[in-house]
Order: structure tokens, then C-alpha cells, then sequence
């Protein structure tokens, strides 16, 4: 019971924030270095 809330808790914080790729707009894993696209590092990260 409390492990699955933990996972639960653990998604929301990780939608906190969205990182997107600057020249092609596609949406960047945090765990990524750069775009997996286009292998760009000019990131943009909007937090809401
Ligand atoms: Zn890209």
C-alpha cells in the first residue's frame, strides 16, 4: 500500500516540468544529455 503511493508521488513530481527541444520541439527525458532527434543540447525547460 504505502510503496505504490510512493510511485504515485514519484510520477507527479516528475510532471512538474517539461523539457523540450529548442530547434526541432521535440520533448527531452530529463535523463537525456541532449535531443534524441537531432542531437541538439539547446534545451528549453518550462515548469508549471
Ligand atoms: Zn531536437
Amino acid at each position: 500500500m504505502f510503496e505504490a503511493l510512493k510511485r504515485v508521488v514519484r510520477r507527479q513530481t516528475r510532471g512538474g516540468a517539461i523539457r523540450e527541444c529548442r530547434r526541432c520541439g521535440t520533448t527531452v527525458e530529463p535523463a537525456d544529455g541532449g535531443c534524441p532527434a537531432c542531437e541538439s543540447t539547446d534545451i528549453v525547460q518550462y515548469d508549471f
